[in-house]
């Protein structure tokens, strides 16, 4: 059963995530503070954090588990209007987060998406295999339609491939690394040219573009590389019964 940990002091908030969560069959350990919320840190699997909190900034419990090496997902409840506490969650580690004022539900999908990603069990299990013990043909999820090859350097759609430059090849890479996530463009840049070289937030954009339409030629939804604005760029899991575009 999944453990979440709810750090958040308004009661109204937390109580209604309680509930949801519960309902839902998680595991739910609520903490107003951040002082009570840190010896939890390691006896959860999940973490839904507000960031004002009476003690501090969840900002300040993020970086303590980050430091721990600890990879536990984190989840930040942000304002808003306030862009800059999303972006700066998202390079703190945090692996998304929530708008407020938000329902109950979409927390809830949230954090499946956010499990379905980081768990390993759910990535690495081939679709090939999964189909031929059941007997059924199985849609094909981002997974399975979209193949990186990182000794041959290719990108494949659906058995199509991508014909991509380098970076454009990186870029995807990074992405497809972490379907879902949230990627601001400093992050993009620092994963792919490493940190010390001197390019622009624009420089992301282009090839962006340029990705989209290569992988849209081969096949994908246009939108596989979604804009989060103000933010930067995911790479969309599909339901891909309805977005598979059929060649
Ligand atoms: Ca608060």
């Amino acid at each position: 059963m999944t453990r979440v940990l709810i750090v958040e002091d308004e009661s109204a908030i937390a109580e209604s995530l309680l509930f949801a969560l519960r309902r839902d069959g998680f595991t739910v350990t609520h903490e107003s503070t951040l002082h009570a919320a840190e010896s939890q840190l390691t006896e959860c699997d999940l973490v839904v954090l507000d960031l004002m909190l009476p003690d501090g900034s969840g900002f300040d419990l993020l970086a303590k588990l980050r430091a721990l090496g600890q990879r536990t997902p984190v989840i930040i409840l942000t304002s808003r209007d306030d862009e800059a506490d999303r972006v700066a969650g998202l390079e703190g580690g945090a692996d998304d987060y929530v708008v407020k004022p938000f329902s109950p539900r979409e927390v809830v999908a949230r954090i499946r998406a956010v499990l379905r990603r980081t768990s390993p069990t759910w990535a690495n299990i081939p679709a090939a295999v999964s189909s031929s013990t059941s007997g059924r043909t199985l849609r094909p999820t981002l997974a399975t339609a979209l193949v990186i090859d990182n000794d041959t350097r290719r990108a494949l759609f659906l058995g199509k491939l991508v014909d991509l430059t380098r970076t454009e090849f990186e870029l995807l890479r990074v992405l497809h690394g972490a379907p879902e996530r949230v990627f601001t463009r400093q992050q993009l840049l620092d994963r792919i040219f490493g940190e010390s070289y001197a390019v622009t937030d624009r420089t992301i954009d282009a090839h962006i573009k340029a990705l989209r339409r290569k992988l849209s030629q081969a096949g994908a939804p246009p939108d596989l590389v979604e804009t989060e604005r103000g933010v930067g760029y995911r790479l969309r899991e599909m339901t891909p019964e309805k977005e598979l575009v059929s060649r």
